[in-house]
């Protein structure tokens, strides 16, 4: 991996002229994984301030020290308070009149503070909403990112591994999700990204099921959600099992969504929108009856964050493009009797889609 501060330049650089083209003074970014990916930063609060020769990042007295050593490409400021308490003063004295904002990550409340205040004060400060403008940088994905994406994905094929061993009647789902992030994270995730999902019989046709106390009983799916975090990188990872013999309409649905999910990832190209790449599984699962039971979009990036660009749905007008990685996960559930999910990574790679996660996808029926 590049040394930490060629990085910061680098990306630095890439979004420069994309502020100055908008004609900013001064861009405010706040969204804790894009501070992170421009700097280095890892703290919960901080602040970076870019323009085309500065590079500032502030943050109050807890984080002073850290972001000295996480963001050494960055002149460090120590702030008190909110928004309202520190920029009006070094906007006038920095001479800033335009500023860009992150409209997805300023409240409504601070927005108003703040300009409130910068009217009071005269400061003849123009405050611009932006979105996207480092999330569209984040989205195409450079070696060392993806390298530490892939031991992310790695470890949610080792953690299914366990959890095929370990999943039979009688456990809980609570039991069974709890071995599955005890072992993602002796296996070597951090905190993992978010709350391992196991869903058994009816509770598999919720696709954000959160597991409960119900046994997992023999002839039932078991739909199991995860992701692994490495050095800030994510992966996320959905496979259903069945316990003993699947019925017809089990064994039904589970051979459409493979066969979408297996059509997608064989069919997605570079230059599509995101809408379309939606489209080649959901015709599938349409044709087939199902089409009203697949209620989610076909996937979605992942980096910093488990779920950021692009979006792969019906109404994404995302571009595909080379080096951006995301999930292919398409789903059918049906209330009261039971759901399916098939979830992998890939990253586009000369144009078509590379599988990162390794872990079998044919129905694995435990006996
Ligand atoms: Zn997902």
């Amino acid at each position: 991996m590049l040394k930490r501060s060629k990085l910061a330049t680098r990306r630095l650089q890439k979004l420069r002229p994309v502020a100055v083209g908008k004609g900013f003074d001064i861009l405010l970014v706040s969204q804790p994984e894009n501070c992170r990916y421009l700097s280095g930063f890892t703290g919960s609060s901080g602040w970076l301030l870019i323009s085309d020769e500065q590079a500032v990042l502030a943050t109050d007295f807890r984080y002073i020290e850290q972001a000295r050593q996480e963001a050494p490409d960055f002149e460090i400021i120590q702030i008190r308070g909110g928004l309202p308490d520190w920029l009006p003063e070094l906007a006038y004295n920095s001479g800033w009149h335009k500023l860009g904002f992150e409209a997805n990550h300023i409240s409504f409340a601070s927005y108003n503070q703040f300009s409130q205040v910068a009217e009071s004060k005269r400061l003849n400060l123009e405050l611009t909403p932006t979105t996207s403008l480092v999330e569209g940088l984040r989205c195409i994905k450079e070696a060392g990112e993806l390298e530490l994406i892939m031991k992310a994905v790695e470890l949610t094929d080792t953690a299914f591994e366990r959890a095929k061993l370990m999943i039979h009647p009688g456990v809980t789902e609570k039991e069974a999700a709890w071995e599955i992030e005890k072992c993602l994270r002796q296996s070597g995730s951090d905190e993992i990204p978010f709350d391992v999902i196991v869903a058994s019989g009816p509770n598999s046709a919720l696709p954000h099921a959160k597991p409960t106390e119900r046994k997992i009983s023999q002839n039932e799916p078991v739909l199991i959600d995860m992701g692994a975090r490495i050095g800030g990188y994510c992966s996320d990872f959905s496979r259903t099992l069945c316990l003993g013999e699947p019925d017809r309409t089990l064994s039904e649905i589970y051979r459409v969504v493979l066969e979408a999910q297996l059509t997608a990832t064989e069919e997605i190209r570079s230059g599509m929108t995101a809408n379309q790449a939606d489209q080649l599984a959901r015709s599938i699962i349409e044709r087939a009856g199902y089409g009203e039971a697949f209620g989610h979009g076909l996937g979605h990036g992942v980096g910093l964050e488990v779920h950021e660009s692009p979006r792969l749905a019906q109404n994404s007008s995302d571009l595909l493009a080379d080096g951006m990685v995301f999930t292919i996960e398409p789903g059918i559930y049906l209330p009261g009797l039971g759901g399916v999910r098939i979830e992998d990574m890939v990253v586009l790679e000369k144009g078509k889609p590379k599988a990162l996660t390794q872990s079998e996808k044919a129905m694995e029926v435990i006996t």
